[in-house]
């Protein structure tokens, strides 16, 4: 059996292993499996990856600046922002690539053409996405509860701002890609901020997946329409699973994740 893995802590909540299975099957791979590891130190990913003798892994929170390091080649999108979400091992050298950013901008096309946009958070994730929007020229800005975070996006010409310096405008898009409400039940931004917000009515998105984030249920409070991260991980799935197999039918495989993540 060649066996994948996600990598993340927490990771039980993962739907990975079931999305990547269900595509195996589908596509007659029956060698393969696909499992979870909870990982504390992110510093052990490397060594970790080579005693379960890996053919390629997923790395969700808080890992992916880690699996940056970990890895020999680190290409497309993710050597600029510094953040690996999949891994594959191409005879013993460990590559990686990002996946959210393309994945979640595939999504984000359903809901419909958003120009000015305002990332919650300045992780992996934040990252990920600024990178990918900025390159399709929308206007950009940038909240983040604490500072260290900022310099990579105010280096890249990108607003960012803490929730101090922050002043509240019309967006046409708001993104929680902070990892608040993952297990816990807290707003990614004061309240009070959150409030002017959302009196425009912007679209409101949360990366976080299949759990109704405090974010969430305070934007539908406010009449809002809204989107949780099942696309964003449907479609970052459909990219990692073409790297891992080199199966270029995207469609087909989007249609096999999506069917085993309803089930
Ligand atoms: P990182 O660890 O890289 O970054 C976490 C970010 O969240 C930081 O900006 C941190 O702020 C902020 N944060 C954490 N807790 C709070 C809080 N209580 N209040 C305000 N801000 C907070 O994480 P990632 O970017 O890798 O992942 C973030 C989330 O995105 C996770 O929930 C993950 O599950 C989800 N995700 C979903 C995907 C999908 O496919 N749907 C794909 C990728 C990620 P600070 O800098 O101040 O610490």
């Amino acid at each position: 059996m060649t066996l994948y893995s996600i990598f993340g802590d927490p990771v039980s909540h993962s739907f990975s292993p079931k999305i990547h299975n269900a595509c195996f099957k589908e596509f007659g791979l029956r060698h393969l499996g696909y499992t979870r590891t909870r990982l504390e130190d992110g510093s052990k990913l490397r060594e970790t990856f080579l005693d379960l003798n890996l053919k390629g892994a997923n790395v969700t929170v808080p890992h992916k600046e880690e699996a940056f390091k970990a890895c020999d080649e680190v290409r497309g999108v993710a050597k600029v922002i510094g953040a690996v979400n999949t891994v594959v091992n191409e005879n013993g050298r460990l590559i990686g690539y990002n996946t959210d950013a393309p994945g979640f901008v595939e999504s984000l096309k359903a809901h419909g053409n958003f120009q000015k946009i305002l990332i919650i958070g300045g992780g992996g994730t934040a990252k990920a996405l600024a990178t990918a929007f900025k390159d399709e020229h929308r206007d950009l800005t940038v909240v983040n509860r604490s500072k260290k975070r900022l310099d990579f996006f105010k280096e890249s010409g990108i607003k960012a701002f803490t929730w101090e310096s922050f002043k509240p405008e019309k967006f046409d898009v708001v993104i929680n890609t902070t990892s608040a409400g993952l297990e816990d039940n807290s707003l990614p931004i004061p309240e009070e901020i959150l409030e002017k917000l959302f009196e425009t009515k912007p679209f409101a998105v949360d990366v976080i997946y299949n759990k109704n984030t405090p974010f969430l249920q305070y934007a539908k409070s406010k009449d809002l329409k809204t989107a949780d991260g099942e696309g964003m991980l449907i479609w970052q799935g459909v990219l990692a699973f073409s790297y891992f197999t080199s199966i270029e039918d995207k469609q087909e495989i989007y249609k096999t994740m999506k069917e085993a993540f309803a089930l």
